[in-house]
């Protein structure tokens, strides 16, 4: 994939919104757009119920892609939270990961943390940091 991708700010808000709601368990979401720029989040059920792992639930999941392909909108990534390590991907995440062409997301509630946000591709168990692009325009 390529080595950045595009969201507009109000998603990268919501993700970290989303991300210190939930303080116990990690978040977990679909990322979706058009022309390559994610322009909706939708936050879902974590169904490991875990601090340490997640998985989107699968029948939210379902759900979520046929509401892409309704609306004509492409999925471009997903998203995660860990509650008290470093924003990059765990080996259960690169393990599970089974989404080669999107970006992966992951937010640290770490006060420490020196970027909450960053975002990584996955593929065939190698990860390479990806750069976030913000964009304002209310294309
Ligand atoms: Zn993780």
């Amino acid at each position: 994939m390529a080595d950045s991708v595009r969201v507009r700010q109000v998603i990268l808000n919501e993700m970290l919104a989303h991300a210190r709601r939930e303080t116990r368990i990690e978040c977990c979401g679909l990322l979706a757009g058009r022309d390559g720029v994610i322009t909706e989040i939708f936050p879902a059920t974590n169904a490991r119920s875990s601090a340490t792992a997640y998985e989107i639930e699968p029948r939210e999941l379902f759900e979520l892609f046929r509401y892409l392909r309704k609306k004509e909108l492409t999925h471009l990534g997903q998203y995660h939270s860990h509650l008290s390590t470093e924003n990059i991907p765990s080996p259960t995440d690169i393990e599970q990961a089974g989404y080669p062409d999107q970006a992966y997301f992951i937010v640290s509630l770490r006060a420490d943390a020196p970027n909450p946000v960053r975002a990584f591709s996955i593929r065939d168990g190698s990860v390479e940091e990806i750069e976030i692009i913000v964009t304002r325009t209310e294309k």
